[in-house]
């Protein structure tokens, strides 16, 4: 929408809401007050409401937050030593249906506004400037790296998505690198083509399988996008990715995927990519139908990466008491979908 500025005012009204977190026209003091005015009759600062804040004993916070309508939608805070990653939500709930995942598992509603994602970061900044931790340690309380890893498929919700990586990374907003943005998909193909061209930051692919047989039957939306057309997607998207590899992402499923044989095949199915794994040991949720793999099934399996060259990390599951955990996530949405996963890929070509 024009109306009929100056560029510099964007700039400033960018700073105010994003870096002061300003949810008022009227504190921006540098800002014309007939610009103040303005504002204030065509537009609203609107944040997603917090419904509750939990912190976990390890110190990773989970806010759940309203989006209206009985729906809610759930961010996580993880801070680390030198970091601090807040997961953000990109849906209220997915629509494809991965069997092994709570959001997936719940349907899906819709998705969010631009406002609603960036909101979520936001939200995050403010709340974590003021925390009171009592005894907690956090040791970094800022964000310093976003993982679009919550609740919905990033890909999905594509224009949306963009526009709030674009604020993520904008200067006169939170001026996050491309390296410390990542996105994660279960692998909409035509969708990663696009965000290449129009907004290169880290790659995550949630492979979790090294064949498509076990791959339809875990992650539906390969069977529409099949594992060789999946990594040829990821072949593509390095010259343009910030970091010289892709992310694969390997839910570890007991007795499902995380054999020996499994690793075998992993190995010969990504050799041409240059990639690194992160295993996610399985966070259960209630009726769920897997358990998570034992540690010696974890452990041997990255040995087996590790010794074909693959750098491998086993992630902490951070925040399983607060149920803030990957996969986890589960907020409140009102299930419109029934399963319309077809033509939610449709919407995401
Ligand atoms: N839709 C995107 C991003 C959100 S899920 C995607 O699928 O990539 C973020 C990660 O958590 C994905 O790798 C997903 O497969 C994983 N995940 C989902 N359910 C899980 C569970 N119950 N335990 C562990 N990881 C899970
Ligand atoms: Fe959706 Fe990702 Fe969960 Fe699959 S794993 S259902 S794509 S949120």
């Amino acid at each position: 929408m024009k109306i009929g500025e100056r560029p510099f005012r964007a700039k400033q009204l960018l700073r105010w809401i994003h870096q002061f977190g300003a949810a008022d026209f009227a504190v921006m003091s540098d800002l014309t007050k007939s610009l103040r005015e303005k504002l204030s009759t065509i537009a609203v600062i609107e944040l997603p409401r917090i419904i509750a804040d939990h912190v976990a004993e390890d110190g990773t916070r989970k806010w759940l937050l309203s989006v209206g309508a009985e729906n809610g939608i759930e961010t996580v805070f993880i801070p680390e030593a030198s970091r601090g990653t807040l997961c953000v939500s990109s849906q209220v709930g997915c629509a494809l249906a991965c069997t092994f995942c709570a959001t997936g598992k719940q349907g899906f509603n819709r998705n969010l506004t631009v406002a609603e994602i960036i909101g979520q970061l936001w939200i995050a900044n403010k709340t974590l400037a003021t925390v009171n931790d009592g005894d907690l340690v956090q040791v970094n309380k800022s964000v310093t790296n976003v993982v679009m890893m919550g609740m919905g498929e990033p890909l999905a919700n594509f224009e949306n998505v963009v526009t709030a990586l674009d604020l993520m990374l904008d200067d006169h907003a939170y001026g996050l690198s491309r390296r410390r943005v990542t996105v994660s998909t279960s692998g909409l193909v035509p969708a990663m083509d696009r965000l290449r061209e129009r907004c290169p930051v880290a790659l995550a692919v949630s492979l979790h399988a090294p064949n498509d047989v076990l791959r339809d039957q875990l992650v539906p939306i390969n069977k529409k996008y099949p594992l060789k057309e999946l990594l040829a997607a990821c072949q593509r998207y390095l010259p343009a990715a910030p970091r010289d590899f892709i992310t694969f992402e390997y839910v570890m499923l007991n007795g499902v995927n995380d054999k020996i044989t499994h690793a075998r095949e992993l190995v010969k199915l990504v050799q041409d990519i240059p990639c690194k794994f992160n295993l996610i040991p399985f966070n259960a949720f209630s009726n769920s139908g897997f358990t998570r793999s034992t540690s010696e099934a974890v452990r041997n399996f990255r040995d087996v990466l590790m010794q074909a060259g693959f750098v491998t990390t086993i992630r902490k599951t951070r925040g399983d008491d607060i149920a803030a955990a990957c996969g986890q996530l589960a907020g409140q949405v009102k299930d419109k979908s029934k399963r319309t996963a077809r033509s939610m890929i449709e919407a995401a070509q």
